[in-house]
């Protein structure tokens, strides 16, 4: 395979200043840098190449060197071997051009060492009898795992793992920048301190294979929608011997077809008839711990709610029972027979023109009278 020209990979010319052909490795490796692209053979083909090329231009000697003789003009002295890609050569250009980006520096380093696996989420759709009174539910969810076969360690059985060689099993290395040495992640081993020469051919290398698992969750009562449960330990395995990462499960209450809840309190309308609210009467209202008698005074109107203090919910994080309440709205009549619509219109005729028994009739009326009144209609 015939080698690129540098100075081609970088896509600049030949007389382009040292700091220019940084900015210009500096684009293509951001874009094309493993640890943005994993997964992605051909993205890091190309980040290997650009380090390459950056390795020697950005090397006064060396770039003189491959000036004048070549790609033969730099390979004899430089640590790259032919097409090899030569991973481990860039450590000591790493930190320097990529220091402030990936993991150097203060704080922030999100390659030190092994890598913790991945956090996992999971949205629970549960019905609000069991987010009230808890249960227990089982979920099934894909997940990465540590290769059985080769224990995790991503190297063929009977293989093991080698020491890399640039970090010397560290996992991390020491760059100076500026003033400043950091530490980050080895750039050879991405952090595992071993690389692999025989990989295994269950899980290609990646000590990971993705498993769909089976989990139960224990779901506290009085939950409500957006609550999390953290299972420590249930995430990602770590692709190089870290820990593993955590599960969250999101909880999702179903909408009930009686109860529509607030926080702690349940709200729930109440048909009654026009008989009960106007004698007033016992009913029979649904809880969600069975049903309980609500007595209506006489009189009531449509609309009026009433409160059934410590029928609610009890919230998960503990504090007092919340309450039920129950709105009573008054259903018209339907199908009557002739008798009842005799009986209607006798208790009609009998209420006729008597304004105090029905008080809301009359101030809306004397509303409307006023406000044609004012339009002067
Ligand atoms: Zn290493
Ligand atoms: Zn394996």
């Amino acid at each position: 395979m015939s080698k690129r020209d540098y100075y081609e990979i970088l896509g600049v010319s030949r007389d382009t200043d040292s700091k220019e052909v940084k900015k210009a490795y500096r684009r293509i490796a951001m874009k094309n840098h493993p640890d943005r692209n994993p997964d992605d053979p051909k993205a890091e083909d190309i980040f290997k190449e650009a380090t390459e090329a950056y390795e020697v231009l950005s090397d006064e000697e060396k770039r003189a060197a491959y000036d004048r003789f070549g790609h033969e003009g730099v390979n004899a002295g430089g640590g790259f071997g032919g097409g090899g890609g030569g991973a481990g050569g860039f450590s000591d250009i790493f930190g320097d051009v990529f220091g402030d980006i990936f993991g150097g520096g203060g704080g922030g380093g999100r390659q030190r060492g092994p890598q913790r696996g991945s956090d996992l989420r999971y949205t629970l759709e549960i019905d609000l009898e069991q987010a009230v009174h808890g249960s227990t539910a089982k979920i099934r969810i894909p997940t990465l795992v540590a290769c059985k076969p080769c224990d995790g360690s991503g190297a063929k059985k009977g293989s093991k793992p080698v020491t890399c060689t640039t970090c010397n099993g560290v996992g991390q290395v020491r760059m100076q920048q500026g003033f400043f040495a950091v530490q980050q992640a080895c750039p050879n081993c991405r952090g595992k301190g071993s690389t692999i020469s025989d990989p295994c051919s269950e899980c290609h290398g990646q000590g990971l294979n993705e498993e769909t698992k089976t989990l139960s969750v224990k779901v506290p009562a009085g939950v409500d929608t957006g609550d999390r449960i953290r299972l420590t330990g249930e995430g990602e395995a770590s692709p190089n011997g870290g820990s593993t990462g955590d599960l969250y499960v999101q909880m999702s209450v179903r909408p009930h077809p009686i109860f529509k809840r607030d926080g702690k309190n349940l709200y729930c309308d109440v048909p009654i008839s026009f008989a009960d609210a106007a004698l007033g009467g016992e009913l029979d209202v649904p809880t969600l711990e069975g049903r309980v008698k609500l007595k209506i005074p006489a009189e009531t109107q449509t609309g009026k709610s009433f409160r059934l203090r410590g029928k609610g919910i009890t919230p998960v994080r503990g504090g007092s029972t919340g309450d039920l309440i129950c709105k009573v709205t008054l259903e018209t009549p339907v199908s009557l027979t002739k008798r009842q619509k005799e009986l209607l219109q006798e208790l009609q005729a009998s209420m006729e023109g008597d304004d105090k028994q029905s008080p809301r009739k009359k101030t809306w009326f004397d509303g409307v009278k006023t406000f044609f009144d004012d339009m002067k209609l």
